[in-house]
């Protein structure tokens, strides 16, 4: 039998235990007992807000999850009237976004036992939006149940991570994401094989890579740069060179998405009418989602540089590698000649210094410094 669980890859050890705390929770004499705060942290891609989206779904389907009914269908597409799904936009949940949350999943749930609320980027909530929303998880007797999100638990404040049940979520293993891509994605093995090593157990990355001919020649341009970085001018180009590739490829998955939401709002206010709905209400609604929609390109412009330096270090990650005398575990086989040429070279020393440099500028850029001005340094010390 199926499950809104079969999709995560490589988590059994979390499987178990939100399986019974779901079938638990359906048991009316257990309500006391229900754990109303979970937090649910991982590694980028590990999935661990679709592992808070299928205990969602659990919690309100009849049958446990059973992925096939039309509770679990209107949860994953955001339908049920008692499972909300907060996506950050923007860089920070801002105080105002949580009271006005609060008041919305106030009532006691409609259709189901529970009224879930996924909140995917835990970490993002600023600290007087934290302490709003401590408020309401300290509130007894409520039948709302809480899932966080966050990449690790020192992204949370104290306060609240103290009132949740902690869930960790591993790495999936190369081999378990090679086998998903084959079984689930029909990718043929060698293409898994190869997409599953290039992103380091990131699914979502892996299906991407593997499926998408673009993103593969791009990430083969970004793994070319180090040995093309002869002088100042070739290393400033290459700055170029990777903000454009990553810029374009945010920019790719952004605009589709965008006239997406705009044309849907757009409909919700009667598009082409000209009567006062869209003179009115709309045209300020459909202002605020552009400007939405201009943060979240933003973050996804950066997310996008995070990645392409993700797969830089790990050039220089396999030429160490080589230089201690171990060929076998590359994760860029597709490149190993110029790995070998890089680590005959260069000295195991130069390399841990630009593996520093890498996440040096990770972490700049991470706090917000100009991207270009990051990425040139970065190259000029990489030369
Ligand atoms: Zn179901």
């Amino acid at each position: 039998m199926s499950s809104v669980f079969d999709d995560l890859v490589g988590q059994e050890h979390i499987i178990q235990i939100l399986q019974s705390a779901a079938a638990a929770s359906r048991n009316g004499t257990q309500t006391q007992e229900m754990t109303h705060t979970w937090l649910f942290t991982g590694p980028p891609g590990s999935g661990r807000s679709s592992a808070a989206v299928a205990f969602a779904q659990a919690l309100i389907c009849l049958k446990n999850g059973c992925s096939a009914c039309s509770d679990c269908n209107a949860a994953k597409t955001s339908g049920h009237p008692d499972v909300e799904v907060i996506r950050t936009e923007g860089l920070s949940i801002k105080v105002e976004e949580i009271r006005e949350l609060l008041t919305r999943v106030a009532w006691a749930p409609s259709l189901a036992s529970w009224r879930v609320v996924v909140m995917e980027d835990a970490d993002r909530l600023t600290e007087s939006a934290a302490n709003a929303l401590l408020k309401a998880i300290e509130e007894p007797g409520t039948r709302t149940v809480w899932l966080l999100c966050a990449p690790t638990l020192h992204d949370v404040l104290p306060t609240i991570r103290s009132r949740c049940r902690h869930l960790q979520l591993r790495t999936p293993s190369i081999a378990a994401v090679t086998q998903v891509l084959i079984n689930r994605d029909k990718i043929s093995p060698e293409m898994a094989q190869f997409a599953a090593r290039a992103s380091q157990g990131h699914i979502g990355r892996a299906r991407f890579l593997s499926t998408n001919a673009t993103a593969r020649s791009n990430r083969k341009t970004i793994m070319q740069l180090p040995m093309k970085l002869g002088s100042l001018a070739s290393a400033l180009e290459a700055a170029q060179i990777l903000l454009n590739i990553a810029t374009e490829e945010a920019n790719t998955t952004s605009e589709t998405r965008d006239e997406v939401e705009i044309e849907k709002l757009q409909e919700a206010y009667g598009k082409g009418a000209t009567g006062r709905g869209m003179a009115t209400g709309g045209s300020k609604a459909v202002k605020d989602l552009e400007k939405e929609q201009k943060s979240r390109a933003t973050r996804m412009v950066r997310d996008s540089i995070d990645g392409a330096l993700v797969d830089l270090a790990t050039f220089y990650r396999d030429v160490m590698l080589v230089q201690a005398g171990s060929m076998d575990a590359l994760i860029n086989s597709d490149l190993s000649a110029e790995i070998e040429k890089c680590a005959y070279d260069t000295r195991s020393d130069a390399s841990t210094n630009k593996l520093d440099a890498i996440m040096q500028t990770r972490t700049q850029l991470a706090m917000n410094s100009a991207p270009l001005a990051s990425i040139e340094a970065l190259m000029c010390r990489l030369a």
